[in-house]
Order: structure tokens, then sequence, then C-alpha cells
């Protein structure tokens, strides 16, 4: 069977922060009769299908479920594949990088000043504000009300939302449409303007356009779209089967896994040493304390406070959270009677997400199997462990200090603190009790793999997201990073991808900021 072509000019691959991102700044090629397409490999999602239910939205939404493990199986990985990638599943926590960060990473013509300026523009677009006080829930009250009675500084941090209802399933697909991802703001724009938006479309590979009379310039992509029944999303409006798509310029957008991987088989790696790697996650987990009484926390939204003053001397932040019931379980260590009794204790749990902000590192890398799929040679140093050892110890005091009876502490042996044990946090949470694999840390922070940068031994893409050498191709989501960011992403991933998307619009003879003036 032959396969269908389409040529076109820019093509982007994904659609989560960066996808979603560049595709919109793209827009206005169409207006100078440009054609331009955004290929997915997931589906397009009714979000009024979204049902709330732990186990079918995590495997409807997520790559393998949320739990994509890492080669050592110590640490699960979450990311999501549909119109709009992660941003489907994300928080919305909103906020913007630190200067330190951006300026550390010493990309020549990246300015701090201008992807404030850009993010600041996403902001308005996806409904950056704080929750106002009185939607604020008992578990971020509580954690707002420990940092203070400890003397320690917490922040209130915005999210994006449209018409909250507060039924903080955010992690499992908004079922209101509130909050503000790519495929409610940035997609619908980028298709008012005339871009052809293709879902269900996996690119399987990108290579050099054959040379010949009209041939030689930009890339080819090799694309197969899936007709397979899906339980929930709309099918692809491209028919089921194989696809050539030949585009002057190329944009991979896949997400900091899928990215190196599509790059790595598509034979890159050869003149790319630093492709894949210097990869980070901001290692994750998740904390439990058990109050006498119920509180809110699985309802209202879930996420408004974090502390972060040990960031720079101690390599960790934390932010109060809520998971479902199955996660929860997953994070608590040890089985039995104490996990049961704990999990029975559900509507009492106060949660705190430790993160750790985890080195840049050569060997920490996304290599590919036989198959050409992605596997995540990642392993917890020891400095990640400590990080997060020191993190839990801080969340324990905040627990008890806003009132808790007892603390679960995966890196304590026995895992339960109990209050009359305070005085001995340092003692009972230690490094020595933290066996990697045993204790369940996941992460949703992904970054690197095709950092940006000038030395072709230490980037994969020049400062404006071009990979190194293949002028058609460049990079714009969050495998660009060169560090972890020590915050959430999403805001700095989208303002990124708009700045890789920027140089590929002046390329075409289109102006961006006088577009989009
Ligand atoms: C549960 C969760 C909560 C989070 N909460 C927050 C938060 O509150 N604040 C924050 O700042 N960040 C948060 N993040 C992180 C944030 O969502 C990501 O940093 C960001 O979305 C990364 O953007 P990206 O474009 O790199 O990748 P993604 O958003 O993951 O998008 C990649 C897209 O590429 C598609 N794709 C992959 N391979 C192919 C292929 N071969 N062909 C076609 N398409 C392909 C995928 O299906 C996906 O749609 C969260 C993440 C998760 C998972
Ligand atoms: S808390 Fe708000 S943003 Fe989150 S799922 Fe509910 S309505 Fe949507």
């Amino acid at each position: 069977m032959t396969a269908n072509k389409v040529e076109v000019d820019v093509v982007v691959i994904g659609s989560g922060a960066g996808g979603g991102a560049a595709i919109q700044a793209l827009g206005p090629l169409v207006h100078a009769g440009k054609k331009v397409l955004l290929l997915e490999k997931g589906p397009r999602f009714d979000h009024t299908q979204f049902s709330g239910q732990e186990l079918d939205m995590a495997g409807t939404l997520y790559a393998a479920g949320g739990g994509f493990p890492t080669a050592d199986r110590a640490i699960t990985l979450a990311f999501a594949e549909g119109l709009g990638g992660s941003t489907l599943v994300y928080t919305g926590t909103s906020v913007r990088p630190p200067r330190r960060v951006i300026d550390g990473w010493k990309v020549p013509g990246l300015e701090y000043r201008d992807l404030v300026h850009r993010l600041a523009r996403f902001e308005r677009q996806n409904g950056v504000d704080f929750v106002p006080d009185a939607k604020i829930n008992d578990n971020n009250r509580l954690f707002a009300e420990g940092c203070r009675k400890l003397g320690w500084t917490p922040e209130q941090f915005a999210v994006n939302l449209r018409g909250c209802r507060g039924s903080s399933l955010c992690n499992l697909g908004c079922p209101n449409g509130a909050k503000q991802g790519t495929a409610y703001v940035q997609i619908p724009m980028a298709e008012r303007a005339g871009v052809e938006v293709v879902t269900r479309a996996r690119v399987l590979r990108v290579a050099p356009a054959p040379a010949g009379p009209t041939g030689g310039q930009g890339g080819v992509l090799d694309v197969e779209v899936d007709g397979t029944p899906v339980p929930m999303g709309a099918p692809s409006t491209w028919a089921p089967g194989r696809w050539i798509v030949q585009a002057k310029d190329v944009i991979v957008a896949c997400g900091a896994v899928h990215t190196p991987a599509l790059l790595l088989r598509s034979g890159l790696g050869a003149t790319l040493p630093a492709l894949g790697r210097w990869w980070t996650c901001q290692p994750a987990h998740i904390l439990v304390g058990e109050h006498d009484r119920p509180l809110t926390n699985a309802v209202g939204h879930p996420k408004s406070f974090l502390w972060e003053e040990r960031i720079v001397e101690d390599r960790y932040f934390l932010e109060a959270c809520m998971y479902f019931p199955f996660v929860t379980a997953k994070n608590l260590t040890g089985f039995g009677p104490e996990h049961e009794r704990l999990l029975k204790a559900y509507e009492r749990l106060q949660m705190i997400l430790v993160l750790a902000c985890d080195d840049a590192l050569p060997d920490q890398r996304v290599a590919i199997d036989a198959a050409g799929d992605p596997v995540v040679h990642y392993r917890l140093t020891d400095a990640t462990v400590t990080a997060m050892v020191k993190a839990t110890r801080a969340a324990a005091r905040i627990f008890f200090a806003a009132g808790a009876k007892a603390v679960h502490a995966p890196s304590a042996r026995p895992t339960l603190l109990t209050r009359d044990e305070q005085d001995r946090i340092d003692e009972r949470v230690h490094e020595r009790h933290f066996h990697r694999g045993a204790v369940s840390v996941s992460a949703a922070h992904l970054m690197g793999g095709c950092r940006m940068g000038e030395d072709t031994a230490t980037a994969v893409t020049t400062p404006l997201g071009q990979v190194h050498g293949v002028p058609w191709l460049h990079v714009a989501d969050a495998s660009l990073f060169r560090t972890a960011l020590e915050i959430n992403p999403y805001l700095t991933v989208m303002a990124l991808a708009e700045h890789v998307a920027d140089a590929v619009s002046r390329k075409h003879g289109v102006d961006p900021e006088a577009a989009r003036a």
C-alpha cells in the first residue's frame, strides 16, 4: 500500500506546553500564505467525557497509565498523550523561572527579560490568577499555617483557571473545561488562524528531504495514523495508515522523553554526542500527615502554596498537594495493616509534595531500545537522596506544626512518626532508610535531553532551538532545558517554545512581534 503524501511549510510535532505555544506563534504564517500543520500522537478529547475515575482517566490520558518506569524501575515518570499534552493533566501551578537558573544557563541571546515578557503574555492568555482566600481548602491553609508557626514564609502561587468549580480533579483532566491548558487556549487560536491540526498521528522518524528537482529542502516525516477504536477521544481527521509529510521546517515538541527518542531513532545520535543526555526530572514524593478530624483536601483547587526557602542551599522545595487514593497508596512505603489504616484515614490526611532539584549530568539520559522506544537511564544520586531526606524532615515539621498527630515518612524506619517524636525528626528521617526502589518516587517535571547552547559537545540545539548541523530541524519543548528549573516548568517551556517558533517565523519572512502587535 502506498503512503499518502502531504507538503507543508512548517510542521510542529507534539501539542503540549511547548508544541501548543509554538503552533500558536506560527499562526500568522498562514495569513502570509504558508501551510502550517500540527501532528499529535494522542486523541482530541472532549472534557465533558472526563469521568474523574482515577484508574480510567490515568489509563486514558497518561503514557503507561502515569507510571512510565525508568530503566532501573526506581522512579515512575508522569506525562500525558493527547491534544494538549501534559497540560491536560497538569495542576496549572503557574510560576516564573528563577533568574539565577536562566542566567546560569549562559545561552547567548536568551535573555531573562525576554522570557518574562513572553510568559507574562501567556499568563494573561491562560487566565493565571490566585485562588481567592475564601476558596483555599484546609490542606492548603494548613500548609501555610504550619510554615508560619515555624517562622518560615510560605508563598501563594497563581494557577491558570477560568470558571474553576473546585472539583480537585486537575490531574485527571478537568471535567469542567476550567483549566487553561494549550488544548483550550493556544491550539484553538492556531486553528482559528488556519493551522491544520491532526491527532492520533505518531511521527516515527524524521529525515532530510531527498535531493531532486523539487526536493532537497527541509525534512520528511514518516507518520503513522492510528485508526484503532479508543474508549474516549475523537478519531483522526486523516485516514488510518502511513503518511509522508514533507516540510521546509520541522519543530519537534514531543516532550523530554519522546523528543530525544525521536531524534535518536532518526539516526541523529551519531553526530550529536549530547543527544538524550543531561536529563533531569525533579524527583518527588508525596508525604501524608494524619489529623484527628476530616479535612477539605479532595475538594477545592488542590494547590496554592509552596515553600522554597531552602532551594539554593539544600536543593529542594515543598508544595501543598492532593493525590487520589491509588497514587497515595502507591506512595506510602510498606504494606499491611499500617498501610491499610492510613488509607482508611484518607479524608483526615494532609498532603505535601517534596521535590528535589537534581543536577544535570551527562549519564542521566534518554536512550532507545531495539524498537526505537525510549528507555530512561536515570539514577537517584546521593545528593538527590540527601535533598529528599532534608525535604521530608522539613515537611514533617510543617505537618506537626499544623496539628497532625502522625506523619508517614518513607525515609524513616518505622515509617510512622508520632507527635512525641518531633524532637527526633533528624535522627528518625535519614538517608540510611532511603532505599532506592523501595521508596516510591515519581516525577512530572521532565527536562533536558536536547539542551540548547553553542557547544556541540554539550548541547543539541543552537540558542535558537535549531538542531546543530540540521538547518530545517528545531526543538521547542522541555527537552531544551540545560538544568532543572528549580520550580514548576510549564510557563518557561511555553516561553522558550515561542522563542524558537519566532526564529522559524522570521525564516519564512514573518516578523512575529509585528504579527502579535
Ligand atoms: C501530573 C502532572 C502535573 C503537572 N503539574 C504542573 C504544574 O502544575 N505546573 C507546571 O509548571 N508544570 C506542571 N507539570 C509539568 C508540565 O506539564 C510539563 O513540564 C510540560 O507540559 C512539558 O511540555 P512539553 O511540551 O515538553 O511536553 P508535553 O506537554 O508532555 O507534550 C508532548 C506532546 O507530544 C506528543 N508526542 C510525543 N511523541 C510524539 C510523536 N512521536 N508524534 C506525535 N506526537 C508525539 C505527546 O502525546 C504530547 O502531547 C505537570 C506534569 C504532570 C504530568
Ligand atoms: S479544581 Fe478547578 S481546574 Fe481543577 S479540575 Fe476542578 S474545576 Fe477543573
